[in-house]
């Protein structure tokens, strides 16, 4: 489905963090422009292709992998077919293969899934590599927005110094539900990765 020409911006992206943090939902939301208030874990790996029209002649596609699930794949694998450790070490890398960038989420109301973006990161960092062996460029999404119009407790500046600490190339407020930033972020990861190929 893709042109020799623009071959080279399919781009594969990864959405994690936390379960109930909102990963579907954010590309539900940028992909398909559906939000819905049920929640129905992901069983498995999700995927969506948004296609982002970055100016005239340059068009992105982006590959979305929602893999949240991995833990619970471990689970299932561990008691249907007792794959060995080494075996579920390469599942994970398929999750991970060639990614160029990725989104880590955490819930605005539960500041323990804050805490664990550091756990998301270091993950990332020790399975994706960019070709010339750096890290792959990562995005912090802090998603429910709509949920705290007040602010979450932390200030822009203590959010920025953050992300400088733990090697996030930058956050959002974002929301699913009233598409706060849902766009936004998706342009700035893209220009890095850009940037990076
Ligand atoms: P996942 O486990 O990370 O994929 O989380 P989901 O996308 O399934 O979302 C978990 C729950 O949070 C669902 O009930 C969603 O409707 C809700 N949710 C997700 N994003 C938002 C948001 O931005 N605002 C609000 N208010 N609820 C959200
Ligand atoms: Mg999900």
């Amino acid at each position: 489905f893709q042109g020799e020409d623009d071959k080279g911006y399919l781009y594969k992206v990864l959405v994690v963090g936390d379960s109930g943090t909102g990963k579907t939902s954010y590309i539900n939301s940028f992909v398909h422009g559906i939000f819905s208030n049920r929640y129905k874990a992901t069983i498995g790996v999700d995927f969506a292709l948004k296609v982002m029209n970055i100016s005239d002649d340059k068009v992105v596609r982006l590959q979305l992998w929602d893999i949240a699930a991995k833990m619970k794949l471990k689970f299932i694998y561990k008691i249907k077919i007792k794959l060995g450790q080494e075996r579920y070490t390469n599942m994970t890398r398929v999750y991970y293969n060639e990614a160029v960038g990725a989104f880590v989420v955490f819930d605005v109301t539960r500041m323990d899934t804050l805490e664990n973006v550091k756990k998301w990161k270091n993950d990332i960092d020790s399975k994706t590599f960019l070709p010339d062996g750096s890290v792959i460029p990562v995005v912090l999404l802090a998603n429910k927005f709509d949920l705290t119009p007040e602010g979450f407790g932390k200030t822009d500046k203590e959010m920025d110094e953050f992300c400088k600490e733990f090697g996030f190339l930058g956050w959002f407020p974002t929301s699913a539900k009233t598409k706060l930033n849902i766009n936004e972020c998706a342009q700035f990861l893209v220009n890095k990765i850009l940037e990076n190929d």
